[in-house]
Parts: structure tokens; sequence; C-alpha cells
């Protein structure tokens, strides 16, 4: 018997988006739908068209290039935001539309300054509007959780009736419990005479530590679509993770019955790729795709492993695209093989592409003795991110140590302009390094984060460093990956500077 389907619905474009430094330029986002597509995603929420000209951009510009993935834009309950909406969204192969209203009596009161039957009869109006100029409506209730059972059930069929096809039970605040969940969801089935009309879907914050837990209840329920991002990235704690929900639904698919359609060996590839491109670093021991998800490190464990793998282990690396064997690729590996493994590990590039990431492995194969797929991911995700940049580092020669003077020396590429300064402080080399490029590009932003990360073990490994700066309210994060640490620092800076400067 084949087993029944769950819409996986990804946000990481918008809700993802949300989260304070996570801004991504057009050509960022429209990389991460294509992969979001290659994946298997149901569902992509591209972006909220009428927040800003830019996010319409973004969210038009997917909608006309994906063709498997429904394209969905987000809509407050206004005309003006479901017109926008509608014309970003319905080039679209599959356009959807999901709009929103706040259900709890603290947001009626405080926010919307409606009462009830103001509120349903915005519902009313909203939804048939969105429904005209769209097949697909997806409505969300917004802040379900702390909203009163009697009315919610009330607004959930006043939107049903008016044309919404599916309804969203957004725990915004992160406050609800798997228990209570499970209930409302139950309740919500037993208590709306027209829920068979639509399809129930998830959306859970993870502020207690409880979205993806919240998300599998109600799916439990029946809610049959989850809203989520991949790293779980999004507003404060963040949103349910896409890697967890779809590894729990496969490996534990004898309980939950249900199957999705995501190809999960593409886990671990888009993961690295939202990590790179939003500068947010995943914790080690984090589920599904952290860098300890699949170690096993005491005696015991490594022990039984060896024995009979799943002793410890209840999925295998290779599952989520991690492969344990690998082909380690060399100084000598020609072309072909490159694009192979390229391939293999799941990218499709351009004939252009390949060549300019080929010379960059080159570069990588002279100071590296072998470059594994966490290297390739590296340096395709930085050249695919990064090849739209204004800015390119061409030079940089620091004299520092133990002297009192650190002095730098850096050439960088404007347009099509070549500039070079120097720079001499009495700091360390990475504030002398990021001064001497503030020569270059002046600016007024501030740094707000530093880090440093290897790629992969030993000293020969490339180092991915995150940096992140902060102007006006307005947080950018970026990344840059070499195997020289302050080359790194500087490709790093030079690109959250480009994405300052275009958003
Ligand atoms: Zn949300």
């Amino acid at each position: 018997m084949s087993k029944e389907r769950v819409i996986i619905f990804d946000t990481t474009l918008r809700d993802g988006e949300q989260a304070p430094g996570a801004t991504m330029n057009l050509e960022e986002k429209l990389l991460i739908a294509k992969t979001l597509e290659k994946m298997g995603v149901d569902v992509i929420e591209a972006g909220f068209p009428a927040a800003s000209n830019g996010d319409f951009a973004a969210v038009h510009r997917i909608a006309s290039v994906i063709k498997n993935s429904t394209i969905c834009g987000l809509a407050r309950a206004k005309k003006s935001d479901i017109e926008r909406t509608a014309e970003a969204i319905l080039s679209a192969a599959r356009p959807r539309i999901h709009t929103f209203i706040a259900t709890s009596p603290i947001h009626m009161k405080f926010k919307l300054k409606m009462g009830e039957e103001q509120v349903l009869d915005l519902i009313k109006e909203s939804v048939s509007l969105a429904r005209n100029l769209c097949a697909e409506v997806d409505w969300s209730p917004e802040d379900a959780t702390r909203s009163k059972p009697d009315f919610l059930f009330k607004a959930i069929e006043t939107a049903i009736s008016a044309g919404a096809n599916t309804i969203n039970i957004p725990d915004t605040v992160g406050y609800t419990t798997p228990d209570e969940y499970f209930a409302l969801i139950s309740a919500i089935k037993n208590n709306v005479k027209n829920i068979d009309k639509a399809v129930i879907s998830a959306h859970c914050h993870n502020d207690l530590g409880l979205a993806v837990a919240n998300s599998l209840a109600a799916m439990l329920a029946g809610a049959r679509q989850i809203e989520c991002t991949i790293n779980g990235i999004g507003e404060r704690a963040g949103n349910a993770a896409l890697e967890e929900i779809v590894m729990a639904i496969k490996t534990r698919g004898d309980f939950y019955k249900v199957e999705t359609g995501i190809d999960a060996t593409m886990i671990s590839r888009v993961s690295k790729l939202v990590s790179t491109i939003t500068g947010f670093t995943i914790q080690p021991n984090k589920a599904i795709v952290g860098a300890n998800a699949f170690a096993h490190e005491s005696g015991i464990h490594q022990d039984g492993v060896l024995k009979h793998r799943e002793t410890y282990e209840i999925m295998t690396p290779q599952s989520v695209g991690l492969e344990k064997i690998q082909l380690r690729l060399g100084k000598l590996s020609g072309r072909a093989a490159f694009k192979d493994r390229i391939k293999e590990i799941g990218y499709e590039l351009s004939d252009e592409a390949v060549d300019s990431t080929f010379k960059k492995f080159k570069d990588l194969a002279d100071k590296k003795k072998e470059i594994l797929d966490e290297d390739l991911i590296s340096l395709v995700d930085d050249s695919l991110v990064n090849s739209k940049s204004r800015y390119q580092l061409l030079e940089l020669e620091v004299k520092c140590g133990s002297r009192k003077t650190t002095e730098v020396l850096i050439k960088i590429k404007i347009d099509s302009d070549e500039v070079e300064t120097s720079f001499r402080s009495g700091e360390g080399s990475v504030d002398t390094i990021f001064s001497a490029i503030k020569k270059l590009i002046p600016h007024s932003a501030n740094l707000d984060l530093y880090q440093v990360q290897a790629v992969t073990e030993g000293t020969d490994a490339q180092a991915n460093v995150v940096v992140r700066l902060k102007q006006n309210n307005r947080i950018f994060s970026a990344s840059g990956a070499d195997t020289d640490v302050l080359t790194a620092s500087a490709i790093a800076y030079i690109n959250c500077l480009d994405k300052l400067n275009k958003i």
C-alpha cells in the first residue's frame, strides 16, 4: 500500500530570511530556489512581494524560472498586498497566494484594533480576492495557537467558504506543545464543517525547541502540509528544520506511515549552501546536518558500529548525502574527473561555471594535498554565490606577527577598475586588513561578527570565514573560503560589503 504524501512547504526564503542577518540578494535566493526545486520541495515560499521592490523582483524572478515546485508569495489581508503578490507569482507554473490575518484576542485588540466581526469580513474579502486571482490560496490565522477555539473555527470556515484550499495553523510565537497542538488540529478537524475541502498545514517556531516535535504532532493529527526551513533558520529561535522533519518521516516511516517527495541525499548540500549564503554556521551537534551528527567518538560506540552498523546508527550518512567513501581528487585530476565529481555531488554547472571553478580547484590543489567533497562544495558554493560580486580580491600581502605594527598591501578589483592601497596599524592582522579595505571601499558599517571555521580536518584545510556587518540596523552576512585564513577574511569582508551596497 502506498503511503500518504505530506506536502513539504519550504519558507527559507521568506520566514528564514526574516532572521536578523540572513538577508539574501536576488541571485542568492534564485540559487537556493533552484536547489530546493531539485531536492523535490513541493512548495517554495519565495518572499513577501509587497514588502519591498527587491522582494517583489526576487519572487517574480523565481516564479518565472522554477517549473517543478509551486511558488508561493505572502500577502497581508490587504487588497494592494494581494494584487502585488499575484503580479509577482502568476508567471509560475504553479502559483499560490498565502494570505493571513491575526485571530488571537491580543493581536486583534492591540495590533489590528478590530473586533471579531470585522476580522471575519476581512477574511472573506481577502481570501475571495486572492482566489479570484489565483487557483491556490493558503490562508493563515496568525497566532492561531493563542486564539479562542470557537472564533478560530469560525474564521477557518469563513476562509474555506471564500476559496482557501490550504489552512495553515501557525504557532507564531513558538508557544504550543506537541499534545496541545495535536489537540488543536484534531479539534479543527472535528469542529470546522467544511474542513474536508482544505489541506491542513503546520507552521511552528522553535522558541521552546519544540518546532519539529509540534509539526510531527500536527501531522499525526492529520495535517498534510508542513512549513519548514533549511537548517531551521527563521525569526528568533527559528522555524521547524526541513531536514529534521524529512528524516524523521523517512527513518520512522514505520510509525508515521506517510512519505514526502524530498530527495534526502540533497540535504547535506542544501544545508551547506544556505549556511554559506546566510553566514549562519551550523552547531556541531545539530541533528542531521551538524558536523558531529554521524561521528561516533566513544570506543564502545565505535566498536559497535564497526561490528554492525545499526547498533548505534539509525540512518546512514549517505542517506543525507554525506559520502563516507570519498573519491579524493588531487593536483593531477583533470577537468573531466572534476566535472564528474561535481555532478555526482549534485551540481549542474554551465561549461563557463565549470571552467571558472576548475581554475579555483587547481589553485586549491596546489595548496592542499587531497580535495574532499566538503572542499568541492565549499568551492562551488562560494563561486556560485560570489560570482556576481562587484568586488574581487586580487592580491593581499600581510606583514604581521610579534612586531609592533602590522602592514597590509591590498589590491581589489571594483567592477573593471583595479585599485590598491597599503595600511599600517598597531592592531592585529585582521583589523588592519579590514581597515585597508575600508580605505578602498568606504562604508559606515560596524563589524558585528567575525568567525573562522575549518572546512575539513588538517592544517592544510580551507578556512571558511563569516563576516557580519551592521549598518543602520540592517545586518548582512557573507563568507569567504581559502586555504589562507587572512585571505579568506578579506574575501568574506569584501563579499559582505558587496551585499550591503547591493540591497
Ligand atoms: Zn513564521
